[in-house]
Parts: structure tokens; C-alpha cells; sequence
């Protein structure tokens, strides 16, 4: 079949079965790029209807198609959507009888129906796919795919084998879709799934409608309470780190005469399931959750999005509060945060059992958040760069409606660049600020940085004030950080104008005194040793050292501690 007539029976679709009149965003090309037998691959913000870019070439195909859902409420949601409009599809999942999952299966296999939603263990499994491969199976389709990659900030094992699927399906397609994914992670996937072959489609992630504004935590209870009382009547969701406090803030909400629930992976399912519901059909209903909430709500309105503690990446954030103003209308987002959330990201970060060059870029991601966080600029702008999108300032964000008071800060840019220029755009903020503030650091008497003319000519600010005044910088643009260099600090070709004195830079006041504790990660804790083992450790540390020395004098400083 000619591609025009697929076009025209696509459209057919959408608007017969669907009830839609015409496409949205870049639904038109994908769906062309599907329908032409491309691996596609679709980064789309959330509620721009990512479903019919897979929906409807699966429903022209003759062929089969298979939906990869890494959640069970998602494949439940999206298959009685699709049975509602007349459209057959099956799951499987966990949470299904064993006579349901064999019915669907054999409904599947049969062909009676041709569209199947999977979790990719189940879809990985060897039965499965040996199954599988008798079949003629047109499109695999990944939901979330972001999930795929361990440089993504969700990573999931179980997204992992399905880098087999090319060479296991050579001749089947490949369709994947994502509301966050950065640079990084995408051609992560690119590699990794499609092989280095795919068409991608980059639809702006900017949601207009959604209002931005930071606060600096104060009195979270007060700041709370201001921002609910003149939304008395409107939905939202409040992001908490641990369930411990989404169950203080509920009591807390509850005591001042908001209707409000608690929701996360503790309660009973029956709890959470109630939640849910009540929350989708009640106007007026706020859900204080740990993240697991909101994945897969389709609710239109919900009117804010507030999180009380710093989210662990850019793309978390942008995730979560994508979750607001679905149906398009003003909606408005809220964080609170404090430096000490700054420490249990960084630890929950330092805890975890990737590998440490995956940490690694973890920490970088939460700089970068933190940059968003102290930005004197649009929001919007700084939020859009970090995937690589480019927008004028908003009129829709807390900088831009109440500008910060700035500082001439060009000379103290032109110090900190020069820094980064003289070291050769080859360290990360611990040794350029180490630099400027002419520290004894080992590392630079080993590189010979303290025969640098940058050496120690800005230690008339503090650590804590160099290292705000670097990440606005980044929030800028004037700096970036290299992540495939190990997190190197780099300047732009804004900076190099600062550094020529063709622009100013104008700095946000840096008035709170950061702790050592709040900017470093932890590096070592060592709660479970007694005095005597601590002293031992140092003497171990301490022949390490030595031993490092004799051995590989060259490289020596490579050792952390
Ligand atoms: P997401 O991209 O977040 O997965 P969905 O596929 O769930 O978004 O779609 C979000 C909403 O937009 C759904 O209610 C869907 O029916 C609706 N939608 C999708 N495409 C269109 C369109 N072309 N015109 C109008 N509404 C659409
Ligand atoms: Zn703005």
C-alpha cells in the first residue's frame, strides 16, 4: 500500500475511531515515519497523546503489535481506552488471573486480536520468545524508554534485555516513546535499541501553561498554607521524599480543613486504589505522595504541582510537574527547597548500587537541578536548555514576574573563566575553585597550577560563594559541563564574550551561608565503626597512600582518598 493511502486511512482512524479531527503536535510525522517502516523514536511531553502515534498504525497493520508498559495501571488504563473506542487489545500482567493471561495470550497468538500490552520481563521471557518468533509481529512499541538507559534518571533492570529485541526481530519494528529523556540518555538509546538506525522526533517539551516559582524553605507549613488558601477549590498533588512525611503534611492539611490523603507504596492497595479514585473524580482533592503517585493519571485538571523536597533530577522534576494542567489551562507548580534536601539526595545518590560512573552523572544531574533552583534567569529558559531547547523569557515564572536583585558580577566571571581557560577545560568545580582560591590542594602542586596567574585571585570569596556563583553561571549558559569528560568544567561561547568583556553578567545575590555538609557529597560514612576501627582505617587510608605512591607515582592523585 502506497504511503498516501496509509496517511489517509491513518487520519481515517483518528477521526472515526478516535473522534479526533486532526493531529497534534508531531503525531502526523511519527506516525507517517511508523507507517513507512521506520524504528522511530518520539520524545513528546507528557498529555501530548503519545498512545495514537502507536495506536493507529497498529490498528492499520495487518501485522501484530506489542506494547512494552512498565507499569500495570498504565496497560490496564491504555487497553480499556482502546476497548471503549472498539478497538481490541489484550494484557498481561501480574495482577491477572492465570485463565485471563492464558486467554489474552491465546487471543494474541490466534490473531483474533492483534494488540498486546506486556511488561518486558514477561516479554523477555525465553517462552515468550520463542513463541514469538513463529509470529509475524510488525511493531514492538516501548512505552517510557527513557527506563532503558542506566544514564536515564530511571533506569529499570527489567528495560535492560530489550536491547536483544533488534537482533532477535530483525525484521519487526521498533517504536519508542519518552516525555524526558536528556542528550545523554537519548543516544544511549539510540545505540542501544535501534541499533544507531532511527528516525527521532523532538517535539517541544515546553508547557506554557504550567506556571514555575522555587521558594527557598523557610517554614514549609506556612508556605504551604499560603499557597492552598487561594486554591481552596482545585486539585493538585504535593511531592514528598520519604512516606514518613507525606503522612505528617496529610495530618498537618487535614488539621487546617484541606481534604487531603496520603498515597505511596506503604499503604494497603485497596488504601491506594481508594486514593486514586477519589482523586480522579473529586474536583477539589489534594494527594500528598511519594513519587510513585501519578505515572499514568490521566486526570486533566489537576491545577498544582508542589514538591517539598528538591526532586533527584531536571527530568523528575519536569515529569512530575508535567503531571499538572493536562487539559492546557493555567496551572501552577511549586517547590520548596532547602540545602538539606540537597544532602539526602546526595546521599540517597551515594547509597545507591550503580556503578560510580552512573552516580557520577547523578550528581552532575542534581547540579544542574540546583543550578535551576539559584537561577536569577527565566525559568523556563534554564529548565528548556538542559534539553537542549531554546525559548524567550516566559512572563510565567517567579524570576520573570519578580525579578531578583542582581550584582554586577562580570569581573568575578572573568576570574572564575580565566580559571577554567588556564586549566584547559579539564577539571570539575572542586579544582577550579581549589585554584582560585589558591588552595594547597596536592593536585595542583602535582599539575603546577600554583604557578598560574589565576592561582588564589579569588580567595577574597568563600568556597560556599564560588561554587553558587559557578552553578549560576551554568544556569546561564556561559558554562557546561561535559559529562562524556568526566564532568569537566567548559565554557561557552557566551563565556568566551564575558571573558572578552562583550557582556556583563549579572549574578543573584548568594546571601545564605552553604555548610561544607550541604555542597560535598558524603564522601565516606562511617557510622558502624568505633574509635578504634576509625583510627585504623586512617592508618590503612594512610598506607594506601604510600603504597600508591611507590607504585604508580604518575597517577597517584587519581586516588580520592
Ligand atoms: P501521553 O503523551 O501523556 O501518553 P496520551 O496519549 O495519554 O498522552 O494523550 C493525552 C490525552 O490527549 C488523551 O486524553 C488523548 O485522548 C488526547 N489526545 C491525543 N491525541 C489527540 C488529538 N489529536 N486531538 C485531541 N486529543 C488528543
Ligand atoms: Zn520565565
Amino acid at each position: 500500500m502506497s504511503i498516501s493511502l496509509l496517511n489517509k486511512k491513518a487520519l481515517d482512524v483518528l477521526q472515526q475511531t478516535f473522534g479526533y479531527q486532526s493531529y497534534r503536535f508531531k503525531q502526523k510525522e511519527i506516525i507517517e515515519s511508523v507507517l513507512s517502516g521506520n524504528d522511530t523514536l518520539a520524545l513528546m511531553p507528557t498529555g501530548a497523546g503519545k498512545s495514537l502515534c502507536y495506536q493507529i498504525p497498529a490498528i492499520i497493520s495487518s501485522k501484530k503489535t506489542i506494547v512494552i508498559s512498565p507499569l500495570i495501571s498504565l496497560m490496564d488504563d491504555q487497553v480499556a481506552a482502546l476497548n471503549e473506542c472498539g478497538v481490541q487489545a489484550v494484557k498481561i500482567h501480574s495482577d491477572l488471573p492465570y485463565e485471563a493471561r492464558i486467554s489474552s495470550w491465546n487471543n494474541f497468538k490466534s490473531g483474533k486480536v492483534k494488540i498486546i500490552y506486556l511488561s518486558p520481563e514477561k516479554l523477555m521471557s525465553e517462552n515468550i520468545i520463542n513463541e514469538l518468533k513463529t509470529m509475524e509481529v510488525g511493531l514492538f512499541v516501548i512505552d517510557e524508554i527513557h527506563c532503558v538507559s542506566k544514564w536515564g534518571h530511571d533506569f529499570r533492570p527489567d528495560y535492560n534485555k530489550l536491547s536483544e529485541l533488534k537482533t532477535l526481530f530483525p525484521k519487526s519494528n521498533i517504536v519508542g516513546f519518552t516525555a524526558t529523556a536528556d542528550k545523554t540518555t537519548r543516544l544511549d538509546i539510540v545505540e542501544n535499541i535501534f541499533n544507531k538506525n532511527v528516525r527521532v522526533f523532538i517535539s517541544s517539551l515546553d508547557r506554557p501553561n504550567l506556571s514555575l516559582s522555587i521558594n527557598q524553605k523557610t517554614n514549609w507549613k506556612n508556605q504551604l498554607v499560603d499557597f492552598l488558601n487561594i486554591r481552596k477549590m482545585q486539585s493538585g498533588i504535593i511531592y514528598c521524599l520519604s512516606r514518613k512525611k507525606t503522612e505528617e503534611v496529610t495530618s498537618f492539611l487535614i488539621n487546617k480543613g484541606f481534604n487531603a490523603s496520603a498515597y505511596h507504596a506503604g499503604l494497603d492497595g485497596q488504601v491506594r486504589k481508594n486514593v486514586q479514585n477519589t482523586f480522579m473524580t473529586d474536583q477539589a482533592h489534594i494527594v500528598v505522595a511519594t513519587i510513585a503517585f501519578g505515572m499514568g493519571i490521566d486526570k486533566p485538571d489537576i491545577r498544582f504541582v508542589i514538591h517539598l523536597n528538591l526532586p533527584g533530577s531536571v527530568e523528575a522534576y519536569s515529569q512530575e510537574i508535567g503531571r499538572a494542567g493536562r487539559d492546557g489551562k493555567a496551572s501552577d507548580t511549586l517547590l520548596i527547597y532547602g540545602l538539606d534536601d540537597l544532602v539526602i539526595q546526595r546521599k540517597i545518590t551515594e547509597d545507591s548500587d550503580k556503578e560510580s560512573k552512573y552516580k557520577f552523572y547523578d550528581n552532575k544531574r542534581l547540579d544542574y537541578l540546583l543550578s535551576y533552583c539559584e537561577t536569577p534567569e527565566c525559568r523556563r529558559k534554564v529548565l528548556l536548555s538542559y534539553f537542549d531547547e531554546n525559548s524567550d523569557n516566559c512572563n510565567n515564572c517567579d524570576n520573570c514576574l519578580n525579578p531578583p536583585s542582581l550584582i554586577d558580577g562580570t569581573i568575578l566571571a572573568q576570574k572564575l573563566l580565566s580559571t577554567i581557560y588556564k586549566t584547559g577545560q579539564f577539571f570539575g568545580q572542586v579544582h577550579i575553585i581549589n585554584v582560585l582560591r589558591g588552595s594547597e590542594d596536592k593536585k595542583i602542586i602535582d599539575k603546577g597550577h600554583h604557578n598560574l596567574s589565576v592561582y588564589g585571585i579569588g580567595n577574597d570569596k568563600s568556597k560556599e560563594f564560588w561554587q553558587s556563583f559557578l552553578r549560576q553561571m551554568l544556569a546561564y549558559g556561559h558554562l557546561k559541563i561535559n559529562f562524556q569528560k568526566y564532568g569537566a568544567i567548559q565554557i561557552t561561547n557566551t563565556g568566551v564574550e564575558v571573558l572578552r568583556n562583550k557582556l556583563k553578567f549579572l549574578y543573584k545575590d548568594i546571601p545564605i551561608k552553604l555548610t561544607k555538609e550541604m555542597v560535598k557529597a558524603p564522601k565516606y560514612l562511617n557510622k558502624d565503626l568505633n574509635t578504634e576501627d576509625t583510627a585504623l582505617l586512617k592508618n590503612l587510608k594512610f598506607l594506601r597512600l604510600e603504597i600508591a605512591k611507590k607504585t604508580k607515582p604518575t597517577c597517584f592523585h587519581g586516588f580520592s582518598r
